[in-house]
């Protein structure tokens, strides 16, 4: 999830002058990102792309989009996608990606978040049947048994999901670790599932703990996720790179449930989510870079929190 106060930067016009001079190498040349962990040619500048490799359509569609058309649903002006009514313009109906979640995801966002920063509103576009958007004080109404409903959220009592996993694992259709290993499916996931739906926290690291806090939200059960780098171009100062933005949040959630719960090969199937998420990336690696290479990159050192 995001965990970040500073909302100064935005994609394609500032980044931290801590990123910029990570990202120029001693002998010049340009690595556009800091987290990723493969790196590529790129006619003579190599810089890491952290979503080699996934199963991510093709941006062309995006490219194309010249301007901006009004909102189907709510008539504002938007340009890929309404933050507000959570669908694509509809020059783009039918264009774009979706996927199919195999749990439900309630995303709480906080009012303050700026909607159209918000990387949780990507998920509600590219899987729209299965990820709802709530509006802090509104969230989710649990129908549900509550031991099937997970929050992603690092609180003193969250465990990794595999320990989850490991703990409500049912037992006809798994085998024992430790013992005869049971007729299952080849490929099958580990465990049977028994998560119905995941509660995923979008706002700055503050608001995020004054959600969490909330009486509603108590009793259930908080899960952790394995440690992952941000990939994020806002990532901030005296944060770690293992906080993630909340579609990155959300997108390994689901990489490690399949794996535990479905099938232990994940195949590439949720890479979508991160469409949006990493064509705005490219857009700002290739922004920076450029104006690296203009001279005319002006980092913007703080901006006041009013201006949010
Ligand atoms: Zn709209």
């Amino acid at each position: 999830m995001e965990a970040s106060e500073d909302k100064s930067n935005h994609p394609g016009i500032v980044v931290p002058q801590e990123t910029l001079q990570k990202n120029v190498k001693k002998d010049g040349t340009f690595s556009g990102c800091t987290n990723g962990d493969r790196e590529y040619d790129n006619g003579g500048d190599s810089y890491a792309d952290p979503f080699e490799g996934m199963k991510i359509d093709s941006h062309d569609v995006l490219h194309k989009v010249v301007g901006r058309t009004k909102c189907p649903g709510c008539h504002a002006s938007r340009k890929w996608f309404c933050y507000s009514c959570f669908r694509l313009v509809s020059e783009l109906e039918g264009k774009v990606p979706s996927v199919k979640l195999p749990v439900k995801v309630d995303i709480i966002k906080h009012p303050r978040e700026l909607e159209g920063k918000s990387t949780a509103v990507h998920a509600a576009v590219i899987a729209n049947d299965d990820v709802k958007v709530h509006i802090y004080p509104c969230i989710p109404e649990f129908e549900e048994d509550l031991e099937k409903v997970l929050l992603v959220f690092p609180s003193s009592s969250a465990i990794p999901l595999e320990e989850y996993a490991k703990k409500h694992r049912r037992n006809e259709d798994s085998h024992d670790e430790d013992g005869p290993r049971l007729k299952r499916p080849k490929h099958d996931g580990k465990y049977g599932t028994t998560v119905n739906r995941v509660i995923f926290i979008d706002s700055t690291w503050n608001q995020t703990s004054s959600i969490y806090r909330d009486d509603r939200l108590q009793g259930l059960q908080c899960v952790v996720l394995k440690s992952v780098k941000t990939s994020f171009w806002r990532k901030q100062e005296k944060k770690p790179d293992t906080y993630l933005a909340t579609i990155e949040a959300i997108y390994h959630f689901l990489v490690e449930y399949h794996q535990l719960f479905i099938d232990s090969e994940y195949d590439g199937r949720y890479d979508n989510l991160l469409y949006f998420y990493s064509f705005l990336h490219k857009i700002v690696q290739q922004n920076m870079k450029e104006r690296i290479l203009q001279g005319t990159f002006k980092p913007r050192v703080k901006t006041p929190k009013t201006k949010r």
